[in-house]
């Protein structure tokens, strides 16, 4: 082990948060190390938006401080610093152009996530501060005002410290939750780490057999089943906004893509709801009630079946239907409804009719579980936001120690909001050592 290193500031873990608060720290004259435990900086960049990185959102400050409900207002200075627009303009200085997509995700232009991280290690190597690779940070103590540092080549003394270790979903990127004990050890308290974004399970075989179907456009709600126990608590760390939610209404709702898988659901609109489940201790105690056609009322859809058997009694109902949804989900719903799908139109009476609407506007799926961490695209839970000066990022328990990302309690939905907000804390961080 050589002998110890001097650092004004030390970022542990090279990812979205770290790599910008490196580079604003450096870039403001700081002497900077940025120890990453991968051998690559970013990795869980390179694996984001399907290998494209959705790196942010078209909006502004504002829209990310809504999409975040109660945790938004912690945002306020960091967006202040570094808002979506800011995102843009750094990536295009770097020569990554941005494209704008119809969800209002933002993408590089060339569908790379290497080349955002690339853009990003680029930066980094244009100041002086040194990234060392394949170096995980293993302890942390206090020393004098500052703090000394292990990891397993040498002991690193450093006057600020930011973390930005990120969560522990997707363990396999090196995100095992390791800045938790040390945030922790640190008297900071902890909101459960619970994982988020997170694809839905369900004992459901029908669900199970289309498994590959995707239909664009679900309207997706979390409901309490009637499963659950009569006594069933919902605790406000599962919703994303506590204020002004009726005590019926569903704990979490969205519309957008769905997926049907081999285990059950997923697709962002299934992830952007998951949080309200992972989040609670008993998972079976919800639902997912899919309108499968949100744009049509459900009188409005069972006069349109009516009239469309009316005007050709010889048609199958499975044809009939099949105009608006894919034949094998319309038959998947028919053989639940014990409605045979060969069967004319001219037979298909009002009970059937209205079954078979309601089915397509209100279908429940009894929830098991969720694929846990290892599948969460994001943690919830992390340092709670109360300890840290959103000013600054800095503890405000312990002075010169820093947090940013996602190893914070804040959690994003589906569309650039978490790497947005990884950036902007990052880079706040940077500017305050
Ligand atoms: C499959 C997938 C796809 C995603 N797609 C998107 C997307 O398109 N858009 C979006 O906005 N968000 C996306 N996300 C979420 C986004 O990746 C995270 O919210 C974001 O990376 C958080 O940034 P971070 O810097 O806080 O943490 P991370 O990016 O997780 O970085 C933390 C870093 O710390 C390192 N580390 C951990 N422990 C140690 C240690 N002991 N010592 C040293 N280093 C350590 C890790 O190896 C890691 O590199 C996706 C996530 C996943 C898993």
């Amino acid at each position: 082990m050589s002998d110890d290193l001097h650092f004004e500031v030390l970022v542990a873990g090279a990812g979205a948060a770290g790599l910008l608060a490196a580079i604003r720290a450096a870039e403001r004259g700081r002497r900077t190390l940025l120890v990453e435990k991968n051998t690559k900086a970013g990795v869980k960049i390179l694996m984001s938006g399907g290998t494209r990185c959705n790196l942010t959102q078209n909006t502004d400050a504002r829209g990310i401080i809504a999409a975040y409900g109660d945790q938004g207002r912690f945002l306020h200075s960091a967006l202040a610093r570094l808002d979506p627009m800011g995102v843009v303009k750094l990536f295009h200085a770097e020569g990554v152009l941005t494209k704008v997509e119809e969800t209002n995700k933002i993408f590089p232009v060339s569908d790379s996530a290497v080349d955002v991280r690339d853009a990003l290690v680029r930066r980094l190597e244009r100041t002086t501060a040194e990234l060392a690779l394949g170096e995980p940070v293993q302890n942390i103590e206090r020393h004098q005002a500052g703090f000394v540092v292990m990891t397993p080549r040498r002991r690193v003394l450093c006057d600020r410290l930011i973390l930005t270790v990120g969560g522990k979903s997707y363990p396999g990127c090196g995100t095992r939750g390791d800045g938790y004990a040390w945030a922790e050890q640190f008297g900071h308290t902890l909101i459960p780490p619970r994982p988020a974004l997170v694809p839905l399970v369900t004992h459901e075989s029908w669900v199970h057999a289309l498994s590959g179907l995707t239909l664009p456009d679900v309207g997706v709600a979390t409901v309490v089943s009637s499963r659950a126990p009569p006594d069933l608590q919902i605790p406000p760390h599962v919703l994303r906004s506590v204020r002004g939610r009726k005590k019926n209404s569903p704990l979490s709702a969205d519309r957008g893509s769905l997926l049907f898988t081999h285990r059950g659901l997923s697709g962002p609109v299934v992830l952007n709801v998951s949080r309200a489940i992972s989040g609670h201790a008993l998972p079976s105690a919800f639902d997912i009630e899919l309108d499968l056609l949100p744009d049509l009322k459900l009188d409005a859809l069972d006069a349109e079946l009516q009239q469309a058997a009316a005007a050709d009694g010889k048609r199958t109902v499975a044809n009939l239907a099949a105009r608006y949804l894919p034949r094998r989900l319309i038959e998947a719903l028919l053989e639940r409804l014990q409605i045979p799908p060969e069967m004319k139109s001219a037979e298909f009476g009002k009970s059937p009719r209205r079954a078979l609407a309601e089915a397509i506007k209100q279908t429940r799926i009894p929830i098991a579980g969720t694929l846990g961490f290892a599948k969460a695209e994001v943690t919830a839970g992390g340092v709670s936001l109360d300890e840290v000066d959103s000013h600054t990022m800095q503890s405000k328990l312990v002075p010169n120690l820093y947090f940013a990302g996602e190893l914070l309690d804040l959690d994003g939905p589906i569309g650039g909001y978490n790497f947005q907000a990884a950036f902007a804390t990052g880079w706040l961080a940077g500017e305050s050592v």
